[in-house]
């Protein structure tokens, strides 16, 4: 090999925010406080208090590779720590608060936290917690001294730590490949599985948003509102990309319901948006109430969960809003592909516009596919062949963080990571995704496992089988539906079977309704076949809708 002659400069996060600092000093960041009122200051002012911080937390010890947790929503201070955690080579481990306790309290022993930085909204889930999260875990509240809640927690004030710290820092010499933050996601059944991103891995993510960036509203003269919680995922990478293309960064906080989001983003004049179709739903809802769009609003980008057809022609023919689908996972940064459209696609007729809207888009750049049969061979991107999506690329996990039974399950012989999504590719590379081999529904964005209602409901002495998938939800876009076969003779209803897993599951996985069936279908080998299940019950409907 001859060696290029190039200098070996790390790729690191810090790096971003040094670089908007001084490049795109004056672009703004702009935060909804818990405390009521918007907070306002640029992207230098943000430079100065986050090493400030990162003074503080070497202050009170952390080190190189030491996990510190947040548990907050979209502002300022969460979008601090982002750089100060991992700009001193620490790991900022974002929790999210929609788990359940036993997630949470899984999550922080075993990624081994030492601080936890939480939202004053937060501090009830927390102090609730306490006794039975580690003991020499700190706690940091986000917010002023004189805004601290009573508590019997032993907490610090957020801007108690940044008082008399250095405003200018030289960041320590960090190795690309070190981690920089940790993510647990919580598919399928058991414990929730950790992703440790690496500086290199962010950069190279953040790049690959930016090769369409002009699509998705990353623009220095555009401002873009992430919906996205900066809790899961990096906020799909948004705090990395924003910075570094110098768009104005509009922080929503806890105004995620669409009344209060409509009222922000007009206040603000939101040019883009990204979300899960949830949050759009509740947002045109309002858009329809008013009869028009909050002013400004241009884009909205929707993952997560597929988009809806209605939703995207009524965003795009009611409100001349522009729809750009996106697809990833958390162990892919979590952006796997963008449905960006150039001129040929604009200029298709209407009815295939639509439809190709509908895509879940083109791989981005680092990102690879390929579609593999039952038996792993590889099948052709010709738009008609379908079935399980594979992925590689350097901002795609190699391993689950201390977790080598998870691990080892993960990727197939090539190395490649196995998505759990079935889909097709047409020759121009979109790509469309027509069903799942993960247990899983999506429910607002939030996973629930099939295999543990399951489980939960072949408790009950009178369910002999069952299974439970997904159905399409107006709301939620899809909801639980529990398919039970009873025991010879036994005669239980709807309403006993969940009340029975009232008890056993989280209320808001409580499946929409239960179907009584004579039998379940089964594949040659004897295994449920969810897919025959699906197709059986492609016309179902909840009830009340
Ligand atoms: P998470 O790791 O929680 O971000 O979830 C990743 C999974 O969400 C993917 O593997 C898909 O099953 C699903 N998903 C993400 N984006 C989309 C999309 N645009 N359309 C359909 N499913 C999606």
């Amino acid at each position: 090999m001859l060696p290029g002659n190039m200098m070996d400069r790390p790729l690191t996060v810090p790096s971003i925010l040094d670089f908007a600092a001084e490049i795109h000093g004056d672009a703004r960041v702009i935060s909804a406080r818990v405390e009521g009122d918007v907070h306002r200051y640029s992207y230098a002012d943000a430079h100065k208090r986050v090493s400030r911080l990162a003074h503080a937390l070497r202050q009170l010890g952390i080190k190189d590779g030491d996990r510190v947790a947040t548990l907050a929503w979209n502002g300022y201070r969460h979008f601090e720590l982002y750089y100060a955690i991992s700009g001193i080579g620490a790991v900022c481990h974002t929790i999210n608060p929609r788990l359940f306790e036993d997630q949470i309290l899984y999550i922080v022993s075993h990624a081994e936290d030492r601080i936890l930085f939480l939202e004053t909204s937060f501090l009830p889930q927390v102090e609730k917690l306490a006794d039975r999260l580690p003991t020499d875990l700190r706690y940091v509240v986000m917010c002023a001294a004189e805004d601290l809640p009573e508590t019997a927690l032993d907490v610090l004030a957020f801007e108690d730590l940044l008082k008399g710290q250095l405003d200018t820092i030289i960041w320590p010499d960090l190795d690309e490949r070190q981690a920089s933050a940790l993510c647990y996601t919580s598919g399928t059944t058991g414990n929730p599985k950790g992703v440790l991103y690496s500086h290199r891995s962010t950069l190279i993510h953040t790049m690959g948003l930016l090769a369409v960036g002009q699509s998705i509203g990353l623009s220095p003269e555009r401002s873009l509102l992430p919906v996205v919680p900066l809790f899961h995922v990096n906020a799909w990478g948004l705090p990395f990309a924003a910075p570094l293309v110098g768009t104005d960064f509009i922080l929503p906080g806890a105004r995620l319901d669409g009344a209060g989001l409509f009222a922000f983003m007009d206040e603000e004049k939101v040019n883009t948006s990204w979300g899960v179709p949830t949050v759009w739903f509740g947002l045109l809802a309002e858009m329809r109430k008013h009869g028009r769009k909050p002013e400004g609003f241009e884009c909205v980008l929707v993952g997560g969960s597929a988009a809806p057809k209605p939703m995207i022609e009524e965003f795009e023919k009611d409100f001349g809003v522009t729809v750009v689908q996106a697809w990833g996972m958390s162990e892919m940064s979590p952006v796997g592909s963008v449905n960006s459209f150039y001129a040929r696609q604009r200029a298709l007729p209407e009815d295939d516009r639509m439809e190709l809207k509908t895509s879940q888009g083109r791989r981005a750049f680092g990102v690879d596919f390929k579609i593999v049969d039952g038996d792993g061979g590889r099948l052709p991107h010709d738009g008609v062949a379908f079935g399980e999506l594979l992925v590689r690329g350097g901002a795609v996990m190699s391993a689950y963080y201390n977790d080598e039974t998870a691990t080892a399950s993960a990727f197939d012989e090539e190395g490649w990571l196995k998505t759990g999504d079935v889909a097709r590719i047409d020759p121009e590379g979109f790509l469309f995704l027509v069903d799942r081999t993960k247990d899983v529904i999506k429910s607002g964005g939030e996973w629930i496992s099939s295999i543990d209602l399951e489980s939960a409901a072949l408790a009950h002495p009178d369910v002999a089988e069952c299974a439970v998938i997904a159905v399409p939800h107006p709301k939620w876009v899809e909801r639980p539906l529990l398919i039970a076969v009873l025991e010879g003779g036994a005669n239980v209803t709807t309403e006993e079977l969940k009340a029975f897993l009232g008890d056993r599951v989280a209320k808001w996985w409580l499946p929409d309704d239960v179907v009584f069936v004579d039998a379940l279908p089964h594949t040659a080998t004897g295994k449920l076949s969810k897919m025959a299940l699906r197709e059986q019950f492609s016309d179902y409907t909840l009830p009340g809708i």
